[in-house]
């Protein structure tokens, strides 16, 4: 079973915590995902037009890819405001649960209900 990964964790699941850049950032690499998939490319790039960002910042953010990215943001929130994330953590096994408010493990089944 793949394990969970944080820095995806912080991005889902505490996405308040990020700047209006990085959530920028966020949504732009979402609506790439979208716009590559699209079967038109001209729907494609209206996709891109519509929910892409322009902000120079933004993009900045993504230049190394999307793992870069989520990297970078979990490693700021991590730094700057560590009290703010609830690292769920299974009592028993120590490995991540799926979502902060999770209270079973998907790794030993142990339940912390
Ligand atoms: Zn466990």
């Amino acid at each position: 079973m793949e394990k969970t990964d944080l820095e995806q964790y912080i991005v889902i699941h505490y996405h308040e915590l990020l700047t209006i850049e990085e959530k920028a950032a966020y949504k732009h690499h979402l609506t790439t995902l979208k716009a590559e998939n699209a079967q038109n490319p001209k729907f494609g790039e209206m996709i891109m037009n519509r929910w892409g960002t322009s902000n120079p910042d933004a993009l900045e953010l993504l230049d190394g890819g999307y793992d870069s990215f989520k990297k970078k943001v979990a490693t700021r929130i991590l730094n700057d405001i560590p009290n703010k994330v609830f690292i769920n953590n299974c009592p028993k096994c120590g490995e991540l649960a799926r979502t902060p408010k999770a209270k079973q493990c998907r790794f030993c089944g142990h339940d912390w209900h």
